[in-house]
């Protein structure tokens, strides 16, 4: 199908993107998710505002044992960041796992976690991390909490006209993201993030990152505090009832809801096993 017609403006810096948004404007990215909605008319515009090429709002950079990472940098960066493939292998590895090289040459962070599609991958790595994400819109900048952010089906703490400007964590090297990915899109039927704080091989304290499961990426706090305490053999049995923490479980023509039931807990264990052995 064919999008109804939109006005297009290119902009050259974020203030200028926050003055074109105003009055109605969309923000584009890499259009990975946006242009689909718009073609088949679930999302009408009257207005594309592209924020693909403003100086400063793509790029990794570690400052004071923090990353941040500008929200129009593309899956592929991140995927091939030397930085993080050092210091945070896991958002690199699920950088790499995101659709095609023609997905992650386009798409974006910012844009994805925007989108917040139920089965993205990046929005349960930064729950993992317990990232801030940056945010500026016409009333000024404000910091949101990754695991505030995710509200509901493609909702999130967002406001009109307000853009994404970074994201930025402290680093976590005993982490891991494990998928049971759509053989066409590889978007997640189940995805895990796990980030663990480990000492002498016992787990101090853990954050996990969920998606695919439900209307929206989630922590799993439940299974977070049964792995406190544990070592590598008491895993399985701490990760046995993450399901039960997830309401609404999601069925659809890629997999039941049962099905996802019974792959929530082999992939939060995957996904830990594989934390603990960069411990
Ligand atoms: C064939 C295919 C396969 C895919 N496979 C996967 C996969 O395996 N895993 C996965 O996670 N994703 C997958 N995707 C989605 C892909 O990662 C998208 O690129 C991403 O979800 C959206 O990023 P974008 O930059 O393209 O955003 P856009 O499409 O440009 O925008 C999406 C939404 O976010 C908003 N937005 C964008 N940037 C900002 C910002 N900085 N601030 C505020 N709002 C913003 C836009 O206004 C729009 O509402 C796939 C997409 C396709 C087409």
């Amino acid at each position: 199908m064919i999008p109804v017609a939109f006005d297009y403006e290119r902009a050259s810096t974020i203030d200028d993107a926050i003055a074109k948004l105003g009055g109605g404007g969309k923000a584009i990215a890499g259009g990975h998710s946006l242009v689909p909605l718009m073609k088949l008319r679930l999302s009408e515009p009257g207005k594309l505002v592209d924020i693909s090429r403003i100086p400063g709002l793509s790029g990794i950079k570690e400052s004071g044992g923090r990353i941040e990472i500008g929200a129009t940098t593309t899956h592929a960066d991140i995927a091939a960041s030397q930085l993080l493939r050092d210091k945070c292998p896991m958002l690199a590895e699920a950088a790499a796992e995101i659709g095609d090289p023609q997905v992650r040459n386009r798409g974006t962070l910012g844009g994805s976690i925007a989108h917040a599609d139920p089965a993205a991958d990046l929005p349960a790595v930064v729950l993992a991390l317990d990232a801030d994400i940056q945010l500026k819109g016409k009333n000024g900048a404000r910091t949101v909490k990754a695991s505030a952010f995710f509200r509901g089906f493609y909702d999130v703490d967002l406001m009109p006209g307000e853009l994404i400007v970074s994201v930025q964590f402290s680093p976590v090297r005993s982490a891991a993201y494990a998928k049971l990915h759509q053989r066409a899109s590889h978007y997640a039927i189940v995805g895990a993030a796990a980030s663990l704080d480990v000492k002498g091989g016992v787990i101090q304290s853990a954050r996990i990152g969920l998606t695919g499961a439900t209307t929206h990426a989630m922590r799993l706090t439940s299974v977070e505090k049964a792995l406190a305490g544990k070592k590598a053999d008491g895993v399985e049995a701490a990760v046995a009832a993450a399901a039960s923490e997830v309401a609404d479980l999601n069925g659809d023509l890629h997999a039941s809801a049962e099905y996802r039931k019974a792959m929530i807990p082999v992939f939060v264990r995957r996904a830990v096993e594989k934390a603990l052995t960069r411990a």
